[in-house]
């Protein structure tokens, strides 16, 4: 045992940390395969745009420097793009810093958090390593149940986090139907609206969310360039609220949480209209690719709004993706998610897509 355990506060003794996708350089240690295909994390298949590139290595001239802390430049770029104020915008370590300055402002012992079965992985950890209590919601159709969760809030509740588009299961709720959602809310309650997916969504399909924080003061929303802008290795995300929330974001804040780097590739990256276009048209197109493969294998899958799919392999879907590992691809198992029948993949490149479909085909035909 952890000889440290006793010591610890409670919340953090029983936590199980967030697993990530396997990395690359893990599978090619353990199997000494080379050709390995990622297709576990929800990356940009394409990479990064050219101009975050450029960005980055102008600004690796600065790194001797502490990086802006406010992010002025940055704030004022998402500000001009969404027609919002600089003051409502928290800049995070990758959006998942959003999530857990939320969580440590608002959720004590003493408070609950509210979220549904199959809901993304951190919401859990995040509100047990504060010692809060989850309740969890039952699911409808593989998504957030909103009029469940709405059944769980009392006076205790402080955070309700619904991601739309869900992950892991891509379903997408109508933004009439969250917009309704947030309105109820009593006023103790900040719903945290996590929108790592918004850019994959059919424009029909969703709304300017960025403007509801200035109707509903207790609304986050979080954004990230981890996954269509393809900057997932630099860490950056950021939120939305009221001034007021984000005052109290801020707060909790490290100074100097986004590097240089991050800062000047995200701000690039806005600008680089080519590479969205490129990136969605690619995911599209592999969205097709795979379904119709699902389809041909007999296989039933959850409709997806993300970069990323579930697909019903079984009774023995870690079995299938430990196979999959062995042939070299790396999707995602998501039992955790209470998903046991399923594995998660990532939309990839139309190659990677083939690799993935070809050694899916073999290791469910037992070869
Ligand atoms: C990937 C993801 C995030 C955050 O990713 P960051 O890299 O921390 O920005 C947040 N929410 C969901 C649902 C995600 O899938």
């Amino acid at each position: 045992m952890n000889r440290f355990l006793p010591l610890v506060a409670a919340g953090v003794r029983h936590l199980t940390p967030y697993q990530p996708g396997k990395p690359i350089e893990e599978l090619e240690r353990e199997l000494g395969l080379i050709h390995i295909v990622k297709l576990a994390s929800n990356e940009n298949p394409l990479g990064l745009g050219e101009r975050a590139k450029a960005a980055i290595a102008a600004a690796s001239a600065d790194i001797a420097r502490y990086p802006d802390g406010g992010g002025f430049s940055l704030k004022a770029a998402l500000a001009a793009k969404h027609s919002i104020q600089p003051g409502q915008i928290t800049l995070g370590n990758g959006s998942s810093e959003i999530l857990e300055l939320a969580a440590r402002a608002f959720l004590t012992p003493e408070h609950e958090s509210v979220f549904a079965r199959h809901a993304f992985a951190l919401y859990p950890i995040l509100t047990q390593a504060a010692g809060a209590v989850a309740r969890i919601a039952p699911a409808r159709d593989y998504g957030h149940d909103l009029a469940a969760m709405r059944a769980l809030i009392n006076e205790r509740t402080r955070l309700a986090f619904i991601a739309n588009p869900n992950n892991p299961t891509g379903v997408l709720l109508s933004p009439s139907e969250v917009e309704a959602f947030i309105a109820e809310l009593p006023e103790h309650v900040i719903c945290v609206l996590d929108e790592a997916y918004y850019e994959f969504v059919a424009p029909e399909l969703r709304a300017e969310t960025l403007h509801w924080p200035e109707r509903y003061p207790n609304l986050l929303v979080t954004r990230t360039f981890s996954k269509a802008y393809g900057l997932a290795g630099l860490r950056i995300g950021y939120g939305v609220s009221s001034p007021e929330l984000a005052d109290i974001l801020n707060r909790v804040r490290q100074p100097f949480n986004n590097s240089n780097l991050a800062l000047a590739a995200a701000e690039a990256a806005l600008d680089d209209a080519d590479f969205l276009q490129r990136t969605l048209a690619l995911n599209q197109a592999g969205m097709r690719q795979l379904t119709e493969a699902f389809a041909e294998l007999g296989l039933e899958w959850i409709p997806s709004h993300g970069n990323f799919i579930a697909v019903r392999v079984g009774e023995g879907a870690f079995s299938v993706y430990e196979a999959l590992l062995r042939k070299g691809v790396i999707v995602r198992p998501v039992a955790n998610y209470d998903l046991p029948e399923y594995v998660r993949v990532s939309i990839g490149t139309e190659a990677e897509n083939q690799t993935f479909i070809e050694a899916l085909r073999q290791v469910l035909a037992g070869v």
